[in-house]
């Protein structure tokens, strides 16, 4: 079931039209379905109903906290890569001993909030970081809980950007070091070793690479139980794909992911923690712009749209590709062939080339699909434009869960030294040659 869809010819976003939004909200914006993130989660959760399993959603794929407590209605626990992250999810009313906190550079006051606040796990990441994880938790006469992020050397993830499994990442504890660091670890304070934790990838289209890591782990498990170490979960990270409806990858249902996992994890006796994100958000989310202008080219024609890059990042990051439909459903036998890029001084400000589609003007509003995650959490404000907002649905009901900032907002943050205060005399002023 699609909950952005056409009726009569308008899209709408579960019950309420997507040009109302636009008309009371403006636009570039987000706009999230409920529904969506709560059947995402529920397949997800569902598939895992008869494991010991802990699903951590992934808070950067998008943070916003209404979202976060969306899903901890549904009963989602978080995976935050720092302080920020996790003020989020204790916000949105995420329990503490659900939250992981992953990351290769945790500050140590990251980890004292952290500590504070008793979370689940340190997703540790390296010697470095253990000993001053060490150092902090003696200070605060407190031990942590350490799951170890292995790097398991497998090739995943659509991009190379999104790859992290392989050697040549800066992610997780080098393979051949991970039994010497847990030793390691074993006589530290400070240190309780509770279980190990990979990530290999995002947009994982084909389940080989997850069966090479889940394999590759389980004999680290049996291995670091052997010498004595208690390990209870394997947390297995995110990074299962989701359609992006460009055909070229199309990921394996969740619920074929669960059979693997479940498969091959049945015999191992440990808890299972799951950092999904972009298979909880991606297609829970589109951002809305309106077109510019339709500015015809030498050799192509442009489609000058009020979204950019500041606001989508993906498709200049990651050469990601988004479906874009018209709001008001076009005419198919109009086809037009269109560049839609937003107004950013760059040419990387594209979001796509030679797009076919139907013929659009002025004021027309477009959807771009699968904006949910890795959007909205990605956005800045180059070129001085105000953060996107995001709005939330809710059957017929929508909410505007992050405002748009005016410049005032933006300007305020900013201030004048006092060596440039003093308006400049007439005399100062005149350019020496
Ligand atoms: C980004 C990330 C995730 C989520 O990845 P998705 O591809 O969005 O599922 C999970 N775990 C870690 C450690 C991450 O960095």
């Amino acid at each position: 079931m699609r909950h952005f869809d056409y009726r009569d010819g308008n899209m709408f976003a579960e019950d309420v039209p997507l040009s109302k939004i636009a008309a009371e909200v403006g636009t570039p914006v987000y706009v999230y379905s409920t529904a969506t993130f709560t059947r995402h989660y529920r397949v997800f959760a569902d598939s895992f109903a008869d494991t010991r399993a802990l699903i951590a959603y992934s808070v950067k794929a998008n943070s916003n906290i209404a979202v976060l407590a969306t899903l901890a209605q549904q009963g989602a626990g978080a995976d935050v890569v720092s302080g920020g992250e996790l003020k989020r999810a204790l916000m949105a009313g995420i329990p503490a001993d659900k939250i992981v906190f992953s990351g290769v550079g945790k500050t140590r006051i990251e980890m004292r909030e952290a500590l504070t606040a008793g979370i689940r796990v340190f997703n540790v990441e390296s010697l470095a970081e253990l000993r001053v994880l060490n150092a902090v938790a003696v200070e605060m006469g407190k031990v942590a809980p350490v799951a170890f992020r292995v790097n398991p050397d497998v090739t995943a993830g659509g991009h190379a950007k999104i790859s992290t499994g392989k050697k040549e990442n800066k992610f997780g504890i080098a393979w051949s070091q991970a039994e010497s660091t847990y030793a390691e670890a074993a006589d530290l304070p400070g240190i309780q070793i509770v279980g190990v934790d990979v990530h290999i990838g995002s947009q994982i289209s084909d389940l080989a690479p997850f069966e090479a890591a889940i394999l590759k782990v389980n004999g680290l498990i049996a291995r670091l139980r052997k010498a004595g170490h208690t390990i209870s979960s394997f947390d297995i990270g995110g990074g299962l794909g989701i359609p992006y409806g460009n055909n070229a990858t199309v990921p394996p249902p969740p619920s074929e992911y669960a059979e693997l996992v479940k498969r091959l994890t049945a015999d191992l006796d440990v808890e299972m923690i799951f950092e999904p994100g972009r298979m909880i958000a991606g297609n829970s989310g589109v951002l809305l712009s309106e077109v510019l202008y339709v500015k015809r080219g030498e050799d192509r024609d442009f489609l000058i749209i009020d979204a950019a890059m500041n606001d989508l990042l993906r498709p200049a990051l990651y050469d990601a590709y988004h479906d874009i439909e018209p709001v008001k459903q076009g005419n198919l036998d109009q086809l037009e062939t269109y560049d839609v890029v937003g107004p950013i001084c760059e040419s990387g400000d594209t979001f796509t080339k030679g797009r076919e589609m139907a013929a659009l003007e002025s004021g027309d509003l477009i959807a771009l699909h699968s904006a949910g995650a890795y959007g909205a959490a990605q956005a800045s404000q180059y070129n001085t434009r105000p953060l996107v907002p995001e709005v939330l649905v809710n059957g017929a009901d929508y909410a505007v869960i992050r405002a748009r900032p005016t410049v005032e907002d933006i300007l305020k943050t900013e201030s004048m030294p006092e060596w440039l205060k003093t308006p400049l005399t007439k005399d100062e002023n005149v350019t020496e040659v």
